[in-house]
């Protein structure tokens, strides 16, 4: 065979369907060539592509002769697509027209030339179209048993189920093959929560699209057939807005739950919230083996090699499990007016959050804490006992109190803790610092602060708009004075509610001011006011 007579097979994989969601290398392919083979529903497909190639229409069950026919053609000279939904090497043509050829002794250098080109397979298709359910560690299992045994798919269903993989099941039921799909849901609700989100997708970017939000307990209920992929989510897959969300990993950091800042979806980690995967109770732990990532493996590889049967009942014993180990993250302080740490509170810190965890001194007079537990109502409870101050970290309202001359100058400590009572810990765009100080020394440096105030002959003064860090670092503008202390509260309350309505995302309070111009009636003005401090201690 000369060079130019060579043929050559075009293993053609074309996404889900829809002529966008193929690739252009695709969509070339099928135009360079002679003849297209293919299942029939997969030429109706690509119709609109088509020229003057030959067609080669084959029913569903006839890959082989399927591949047979298209090596034969190739070997004739002719450039010959076969074509398959998806991705032709995830159940597709690639590995039967590989095996026909290798079958005729065929080697790249001498025989037909072939181009596999790759095409969006179902579990993409299907995912984006759920949200973001793969995400993380993840697999295809087809349950189609014509040219695999049932048992083998039995045994990765169910290595896949233990080993927390999310599970994409291609070919999950046809016309005759009805019980895989149900078995295999049996299998898996040994492992997982009934709760386990779930999604099937028929159809994915074709006209008849059909998506559908269950989950692992009631997947059933719905339509499953021939053109459905199902996604099965992982222990840490939530479902959220009708989307479907594995998060990156499973190590998770969180922060104190005030009222005011509820958990994300899956960050809950509650016991009631995800029964299956935290069991802090003393009954539950003694049931409960905590078995290692090793472990598992070594367990699924042992179930796919077929070295030990497990029993059905003992497999019941072992659900679950994942101790998931999170980053729980809080600030700790003496409280909003004393800047003392007891040696008995310092004992009890240490002693509650573990030789492991992480104390780090912030610049905001607080100890911030990281610690691995499942159990943060513990630890919080402890130290709550011993008189400490816990406060959420990240994007809140921070109060930074001085310590009111070691409670001498008393008088505007109502209105610090009536702050901290109302809006410490609260959300907001950024991390927003209230500079709190109780006489005109200002030694905390209240006008350093997003929001400073000053108690000063029996009033406030309020600054706001501090740049806190960087070169060009200043004091807020001064822009009221003498507020009285029964107004001062409200008055904060309210720019600082101004900000959480207005305030975007990240968005710093100086430069929200200066975008918003006027907050609570005050006008922003470009360069600071200089501003005198009283220079004696006192009033
Ligand atoms: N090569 C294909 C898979 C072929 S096996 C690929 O990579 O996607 C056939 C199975 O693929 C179907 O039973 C279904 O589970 C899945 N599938 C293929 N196209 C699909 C689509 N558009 N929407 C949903 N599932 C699809």
């Amino acid at each position: 065979m000369t060079e130019n007579k060579r043929g050559k097979l075009l293993i053609v994989g074309f996404g889900p369907g829809s002529e966008q969601h193929m690739t252009a290398r695709a969509k070339e392919a099928i135009l360079e060539s002679d003849s297209i083979i293919g299942y029939n529903t997969y030429i109706d497909l690509i119709r609109p592509l088509l020229t003057n190639q030959e067609i080669v229409r084959t029913g569903m069950t006839e890959e082989v002769s399927r591949a047979q026919e298209a090596v034969k053609q190739a070997e004739s000279g002719k450039v010959v697509a076969v074509i398959s939904s998806g991705d032709a090497g995830v159940y597709g043509m690639a590995g039967l027209v590989y095996e026909v050829l290798i079958e005729k002794g065929w080697k790249e250098e001498t025989g037909v030339a072939v181009e596999i080109i790759p095409g969006i397979s179902a579990i993409n298709s299907c995912a984006a179209l759920l949200g973001a359910p793969i995400m993380h560690d993840a697999c295809t299992i087809s349950l189609s048993d014509h040219l695999t045994p049932w048992e083998l798919i039995k045994r990765r269903v169910e290595a896949a189920a233990q080993a927390d993989f999310v599970i994409a099941l291609y070919n999950p039921r046809s016309g005759r093959r009805t019980k895989q799909i149900v078995e295999t849901q049996q299998i898996l609700l040994q492992y997982r929560s009934p709760k386990t989100p779930v999604g099937l997708v028929k159809s994915a970017y074709r006209e008849r699209q059909v998506v559908i939000m269950t989950d692992l307990e009631s997947m059933l209920e719905h339509e499953i057939g021939m053109l459905t992929t199902v996604i099965i989510g992982n222990n840490s897959t939530f479902m959220y807005d009708g989307k479907i969300i594995t998060p990156r990993g499973y190590q998770r950091k969180y922060t104190l739950a005030a009222e005011e800042q509820p958990l994300k979806p899956h960050q809950r980690l509650k016991e009631e919230a995800e029964p299956w995967a935290m069991h802090q109770g003393q009954a539950e732990q003694e049931i409960q083996k905590t078995t290692s990532v090793l472990e598992l493996a070594e367990e699924a590889l042992e179930k796919v090699v077929g070295k030990s049967e497990v029993a059905a009942t003992a497999v019941q014993e072992k659900r679950v499990s994942f101790q998931q180990t999170a980053v729980f993250e809080f600030a700790v302080s003496p409280g909003i007016v004393s800047k003392k740490l007891s040696p008995k509170q310092m004992l009890t810190l240490v002693e509650t959050v573990g030789e492991e965890a992480t104390i780090e001194y912030t610049p905001d007079h607080q100890l911030k804490v990281s610690v691995e537990t499942n159990d943060p109502n513990g630890i919080t409870e402890k130290l709550r006992a011993e008189g400490l101050l816990l406060l959420p970290i990240g994007d809140v309202v921070t109060i930074k109190a001085c310590d009111f001359c070691d409670g001498e100058k008393a008088d505007s400590i109502p209105q610090a803790e009536e702050l901290q009572q109302l809006i410490g810990g609260d959300s907001v765009p950024k991390q927003l610092h209230i500079g709190f100080n109780g006489c005109g020394m200002a030694c905390y440096g209240a006008p350093m602060n997003d929001i400073g105030l000053i108690y000063r002959k029996k009033a406030f003064d309020l600054f706001i708009g501090a740049k806190i860090t960087g070169r060009n670092a200043h004091v807020g503008q001064l822009v009221a004075e003498g507020v009285a202390p029964d107004k001062i509260v409200e008055l904060v309350v309210s720019i600082v509610n101004d900000y959480k309505k207005r305030g975007l995302p990240n968005e710093r309070f100086h430069k929200f001011f200066k975008r918003v111009q006027i907050v609570e009636g005050f006008t922003y003005k470009e360069v600071p006011d200089q501003v005198v401090v009283d220079a004696v201690c006192g009033d």
